[in-house]
């Protein structure tokens, strides 16, 4: 049925433990609570730099070492880049990682500390993507896209084995949704466990390309802005080759929030459950305290949130846990 076989995800696991962790997932009482039914956070905020993407970074690069491939070059919203950066000094290959000026400086100051050479190009994710291929292209460097490809989706795939594995009776996982690498592996692995599980796959309005691709039936080009969840920010390429047709293929709801929701998802986590989480891993809690997610409380079983990274600019963490109201939701058991 597909590119990737559920044998991949099995190999990618087995090439990236020891260099990855397997996270913990961890049921929250407060969105229990709130949709009537349990909900558990995998919380891939706790991986060595911060996000989920050293998965399918060490995958990838682990992969290519194994072939004699001693350079890449990357382009990246930031976590990919600090995930392969992390990953090329773990299997002692040299790295490039371009970002463009829309990455926050704290993120390109975690990709730079790691000691790679960074290129910062142009105002979108694609402007970055171009100056990389053009490294690759004329430095004979090796390109790892940051989501467009097998082994990264392998890489990311490993999540799903884990959710399944430690709760089988899963009914419904939440998964941001950028370039939809994260959400074709989740899938992938979870489907192939139990087909009825219910894929829910969110992101943030402003500039929601994989969203607009869906809609349109194909890959567009949206306009990329300035978001809270940067993270998701970036197209998904007019020549995607996997994630398009996978995302289309797996999605049962496809979730658009706004900035205010985003920030909400952010504070929740934080006075809840004490997570530092950044924009683009708040959608899932942002949506389930929207009410965005569909009866929830109808589900035979526990709901999981992916919640991705943790890399979010500390003052504007304190900005927004301080400003963003604390709603009226009631949490006590009775
Ligand atoms: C990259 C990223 C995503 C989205 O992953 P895709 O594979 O591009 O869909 C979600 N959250 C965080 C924190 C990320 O870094």
């Amino acid at each position: 049925m597909s590119v990737l076989s559920l044998a991949d995800v099995y190999r990618a696991r087995r090439r990236i433990e020891g260099r990855v962790l397997r996270t913990p997932l961890i049921e929250s009482p407060s969105l229990s609570a709130i949709a009537g039914a349990p909900v558990f956070l995998k919380l891939e905020t706790v991986q060595p730099t911060g996000s989920f993407k050293l998965r399918g970074a060490t995958n990838a690069l682990a992969d290519l070492a194994e072939r004699g491939c001693r350079q890449v070059v990357t382009a990246s919203t930031g976590n990919h880049g600090r995930a392969v950066a992390h990953a090329a000094r773990a299997l002692g290959i040299d790295a490039a990682v371009c970002m463009s000026a829309l990455v926050p400086e704290n993120k390109v100051g975690a990709v730079r500390a790691l000691g790679v050479r960074v290129c910062i190009a142009g105002k979108s994710q694609d402007d970055a993507e171009r100056e990389a291929l053009r490294l690759a292209r004329e430095e004979g460097f090796a390109y790892v896209p940051p989501f467009d490809d097998l082994s990264v989706i392998a890489g990311q795939a490993t999540i799903g084995l884990e959710i399944v594995e430690a709760l089988p009776d899963v009914a419904h996982i939440v998964v941001p949704l950028s370039g939809g690498g994260l959400f074709a592996g989740v899938a992938l692995a979870a489907r192939s466990a139990n087909r009825a599980i219910r894929m829910s796959g969110v992101t943030m309005a402003r500039g929601a390309a994989m969203h607009a691709s869906l809609a349109a039936g194909r890959p567009v080009l949206v306009e990329e802005v300035d978001t809270l969840a940067d993270s998701l920010g970036g197209g998904i390429g007019l020549e995607n080759r996997y994630t398009y047709r996978l995302t289309r293929d797996f999605i049962d709801d496809a979730l658009l929030l706004d900035e205010d929701s985003i920030a909400r998802g952010i504070a929740h986590a934080y006075r809840h459950e004490r997570l530092v989480v950044e924009g683009a891993a708040a959608v899932g809690i942002a949506a389930l305290l929207d009410s965005a997610l569909p009866d929830t409380r109808a589900r035979r079983g526990p709901l999981v949130i992916i919640v991705t990274g943790a890399n979010i600019d500390i003052n504007l963490h304190r900005r927004i846990v301080h400003t963003v109201p604390a709603p009226f939701h009631s949490h006590k058991t009775p």
